[in-house]
């Protein structure tokens, strides 16, 4: 049995009250670790210690806040299988995606912001024979931020590295599903030489530790990624404290499929952007709308490609689909596909659970799943799922298609599949969505803003809009004597 320690004041420490929770494994159904269930208490020795740490650290050069970022990201990729390990066992995801997505991008997102710092600039705004005036960016103190399960070490270190680079402190909570990463990232931290103080984790549950981190007085800023009822929640404290806030929140994604587009390249990579992770990642297509056309085309060449997604051992290279992240969330999932019965969809592959054997038999494994036959404005079409899980729908026009796309209450991601650039980027403009990608899908390139419109979230991710969510802007005006 694993006890997870939380990391504060550059220390590895056991919880004040001493009480954990059980940590699952998802490909097997059982516990095989403890995680601090840390509280208050907790929380505001991490929150003491950053801000002890904040004055020495935001006057630290940007090169030696840099170097250090860079240690991170090297240790990072030096312990590439164990950290990818600990993220499939953690998460149920396959080993082979986290080895190749998950850990890589960790360790990127360090060496990005540990770069990204040194080529920051401000801007400057000159008054003809006036005056010139130079914003200053400042580090804004101590950052909360509080991440998901789906991407644990990855949406970990998307909002650490550039709270870290632009020399705030912080007092950060990983998912409570999984943990593993963050805890591992403790010590490759404190390897790194990463001064105490500048970085603490806090395990726990979300209403204690996350809570106490977004109503802590002394954290005036909060990088959330998670559900949009947890958002919610988190503005309803933040705001009236005048927080700056950074909600990326829960999403119901189209893919919008023409008639034109390259059917092979579009079948792969819809799959991909179908059911990598599981279909929990919440930029992954849970609405396909498929031009009437090539609908059946598609249809059949589609499910072939699913039914030969093979469920099974996280652990094994040849797995495609592993287990989903608790069993909370299976029982949530495979209630999406009962309703979608009953709101009259046919189930044309999957739709069970898949049951393997001998220590997996436990595990929370769902047969990826296809739906036709619904209303675009049905529950299935309208509500975040986050798994694997998608419907297919045809439509005849690019307006008909806009109108369903853009119906649900979210606008994080979309993809659109056709050759015909003018009608993309027609489509493009008109969709409501932070993220369009075109004939392809989660191609990043982390200058690029992240983040989602409508009950998708607040403010933007990434490059710069990251760096100036983390940072205050102060305007110097010197006028010419
Ligand atoms: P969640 O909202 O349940 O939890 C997210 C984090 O918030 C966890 O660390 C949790 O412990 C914490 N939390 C829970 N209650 C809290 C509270 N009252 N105060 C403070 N913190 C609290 O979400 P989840 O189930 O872990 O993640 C899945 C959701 O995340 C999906 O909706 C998915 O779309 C979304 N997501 C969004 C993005 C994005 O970039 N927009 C990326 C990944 C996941």
């Amino acid at each position: 049995m694993i006890y997870l320690k939380n990391y504060i004041n550059g220390a590895l420490i056991s919880p004040k009250s001493e009480r954990y929770i059980d940590n699952y494994n998802p490909s097997t159904g059982e516990v095989y670790g403890q995680i601090p269930d840390s509280d208050l208490n907790d929380v505001n020795t991490a929150v003491e210690a950053a801000s002890n740490a904040f004055d020495k650290w935001s006057n630290t050069s940007k090169d030696e806040r840099s170097k250090i970022l860079y240690k991170i990201a090297d240790l990072i990729e030096q312990n590439l299988d164990k950290l990818a390990e600990a993220e499939a066992i953690d998460n149920g995801k396959p080993f082979s995606l986290a080895k190749r997505v998950d850990i890589p991008r960790a360790a990127h997102n360090f060496r990005f912001y540990a770069t990204a710092i040194i080529h920051y600039s401000s801007e400057s705004h000159h008054m003809e024979d006036q005056a010139v005036n130079f914003t200053h960016r400042d580090p804004v103190g101590v950052a909360g931020c509080i991440s998901p399960w789906n991407l644990p070490l990855y949406l970990f270190s998307w909002k650490i590295a550039p709270a870290l680079a632009a020399g705030n402190c912080v007092v950060a909570k990983p998912s409570e599903i999984t943990p593993m990463t963050a805890f591992l990232l403790s010590s490759i931290c404190i390897e790194a030489g990463l001064p105490d103080g500048v970085l603490n984790i806090v395990h726990g549950l979300g209403p204690k530790v996350g809570e106490a981190i977004v109503s802590h007085p002394d954290i005036p800023l909060i990088s959330f990624t998670g559900g949009t009822q947890t958002g919610k929640h988190i503005a309803q404290i933040a705001a009236p404290m005048f927080k700056k806030l950074s909600l990326e929140l829960g999403g119901k994604n189209p893919t919008i499929i023409f008639d034109d587009c390259d059917f092979d390249q579009m079948l792969a990579t819809v799959t991909a952007s179908s059911f990598d992770n599981q279909g929990q990642i919440c930029l992954c297509g849970s609405r396909i709308f498929i031009q009437k056309t090539i609908y059946d085309k598609f249809k059949l060449a589609f499910i072939e490609k699913v039914n030969a997604l093979k469920v099974g051992d996280p652990k094994d290279p040849s797995t495609n689909q592993g287990a989903l992240v608790s069993k909370s969330h299976l029982e949530k999932v495979f209630s999406y596909i009962e309703l979608a019965k009953e709101e009259g969809g046919s189930i044309l592959c999957g739709g069970q659970r898949v049951q393997l054997e001998g220590p997996l038999k436990n595990g929370y494994y769902l047969a990826p799943t296809v739906i036709e036959g619904l209303d675009y404005l049905c529950r299935t079409n309208q509500e975040e799922i986050f798994g694997p899980v998608v419907t297919i729908t045809p439509f005849e026009s690019t307006e008909e298609v806009l109108k369903m796309a853009n119906s649900t209450k979210y606008g994080l991601a979309s993809s659109v599949w056709t050759k015909d650039i003018s009608k993309a980027n027609l489509v493009a403009k008109n969709l409501h969505a932070g993220i369009v990608w075109i004939n392809c899908w989660l191609l990043r390139d982390l200058r690029t803003p992240f983040g989602g419109v409508k009950q998708s979230g607040v403010g933007r991710e990434g490059g710069n809009e990251a760096l100036q969510f983390f940072t205050e802007p102060k305007n110097v005006c010197i006028k010419y004597q």
